[in-house]
């Protein structure tokens, strides 16, 4: 059995940006500690249920920095004493370059946390106050500055594209911006306008759909050439500094999920708990969400990937590779949507870009 990736859902944030979905809200430190004492209690208590090593372990939100050192480390501690096993952890944690994070990460690494992904969106000022950071560019550099400092060395920068006011050149400024700062990792994603929050009420100009085409095979190419790998759909990464954890949703392994709105596959079996975090503190059962795992699943989820589909990979999970899954690869590689190898198949940036489309030609 492979190790499992786990996961803890932080829902707080200091101030919601107007475009933001995920379950999160204010809160005071009575409430952290709260939270913290019912995450440590749910680790222990699926540790003792599934009984397997853990290899990743995501503090995402939500903003999880704000918790502080502490808190933090009482997390990861609690998460290896109750999936022990494991020596070589990678341990992410999310958090917004607007607070002052030297002495966070000084403790957050004295206990294993040793991956930071820093929601940077933008390196133009005017665009991050429409979008309602809390951030400037320039808090960017001290945050990425303090990590490395703790000893943290494997550093992901996200960025957001499709933003309002912006064009090929905030974009091109942005990756400088972002390339300046020497991360290992790369996340960016295409900006959409989710029901129910501010934006979706008060839509911005936006550019429209082929300058957001233009802008992400410009983001793909210009990576490239900087010496990151597209090994997914939103993200790239230098040599090896593929996110293990991400690794593990997209190659359709096992993942447990805590916290409130988190997800999990465990067993064959998706569930998640819900987006309250009351519910969460009182001890409310995840609500479950179906089976998971299976070949169309494992195809939609694989061909995010820039290895896409390996024949041997699927065949050893689920026998023959379908007869007419080739045809269809074949058809969508004369379209340029699919580049064939003697191994298998994978979709080409031009696939990436309207992938939901072409993955619903095999489904
Ligand atoms: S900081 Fe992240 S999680 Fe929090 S509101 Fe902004 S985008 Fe959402």
């Amino acid at each position: 059995m492979t190790n499992l990736g786990l996961y803890v859902h932080t829902p707080f944030c200091a101030k919601k940006c107007n475009y933001c979905d995920f379950y999160s809200f204010r809160a005071d430190g009575e409430t952290y500690d709260l939270y913290v004492k019912k995450v440590q209690e749910e680790l222990m208590r699926w540790g003792a249920r599934t009984v397997r090593p853990i290899d990743s372990l995501y503090l995402g939100g939500g903003t999880p920095s704000l918790l502080g050192g502490e808190r933090i480390a009482s997390v990861v501690s609690a998460a290896k004493a109750a999936f022990p096993g494991c020596d070589d952890i990678e341990i992410t944690l999310e958090c917004n370059p607007a607070d002052d994070l030297e002495s966070t990460f000084t403790t957050a690494a004295a206990a294993g946390v040793n991956r930071v992904s820093v929601g940077v969106q933008s390196a133009n000022e005017e665009i991050l106050k429409i979008l309602g950071r809390r951030h400037t560019a320039n808090d960017v550099g001290k945050t990425v500055r303090d990590a490395r400092l703790a000893g943290i060395n494997n550093i992901s920068l996200d960025l957001m594209i499709g933003l309002p006011k912006s064009g090929i050149s905030d974009v091109k400024n942005s990756l400088n911006f972002l390339l300046e700062q020497n991360p290992e990792h790369i996340s960016v994603y295409i900006l959409k306008v989710e029901e129910g929050t501010p934006f979706y009420k008060n839509t911005p100009a936006l550019p429209d759909e082929n300058e957001v085409s233009e802008q992400y095979l410009f983001v793909s190419e210009y990576l490239k050439q900087h010496g990151f790998g597209h090994y997914e759909i939103s993200n790239f990464a230098k040599p090896g500094r593929e996110s293990r954890h991400n690794l593990k949703y997209w190659n359709c392994e096992e993942y447990l999920g805590i916290g409130p709105a988190a997800h999990s596959f465990l067993g064959g079996k998706r569930f998640y708990y819900d987006r309250d975090i009351n519910k969460f503190l009182s001890g409310t059962a995840p609500i479950p969400d179906g089976t998971g795992g299976d070949r169309e699943e494992y195809l939609m989820l694989r061909l995010r990937l820039a290895d896409g589909i390996i024949y041997n990979e699927f065949e050893n999970r689920f026998g023959v590779f379908p007869c007419e899954w080739k045809k269809t690869a074949e058809k969508l590689s004369e379209m340029g949507y699919v580049e064939l190898t003697d191994k298998g198949f994978a979709l080409t940036a031009k696939g990436f870009l309207v992938s939901n489309a072409v993955i619903g030609e095999f489904i």
